[in-house]
């Protein structure tokens, strides 16, 4: 993962830093804070500052901290939207689970889509509509 750029699909600015992806994310008392997220797919751990009280079960808008537009994806509004750069410059479409708790990631090229996480079936049938 050491060489994997995240951007932001609106603006292209990097997300990455070091051994985080830093977001900006709203809950739905349209509470703002700041969420880490790890760059390794299927990885589900986050942090974020304790008063950004973030419950099970919700969902979190998530908007990019740069340009600050929601990174919604056009699949499903629980899923988020990133762009994942790897060392060859090959460019891939990262969506996942904006539900605290659901555990659901896909990596997708053209027609061809990993999933990751426990909840992933869910949403398999909404990706290749768009
Ligand atoms: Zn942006």
């Amino acid at each position: 993962m050491k060489n994997k750029d995240f951007l932001c699909p609106k603006c292209k600015g990097n997300l990455r830093v070091e051994e985080y992806i830093i977001l900006s994310a709203k809950d739905k008392d349209k509470d703002r804070g700041l969420i880490l997220l790890s760059p390794e797919l299927g990885n589900y751990e986050v942090h974020h500052h304790p008063d950004f009280d973030i419950s099970g079960g919700n969902l979190v808008d998530f908007y990019c901290p740069l340009c600050h537009k929601r990174i919604t994806s056009k699949q499903h509004k629980n899923l988020a939207w990133l762009i994942m750069r790897d060392q060859e410059g090959q460019e891939y479409d990262i969506l996942f689970s904006q539900i605290r708790g659901e555990q659901c990631t896909f990596k997708v090229l053209g027609k061809h889509t990993e999933s990751f996480g426990k909840d992933a079936h869910q949403y398999l049938q909404f990706l290749h509509r768009v």
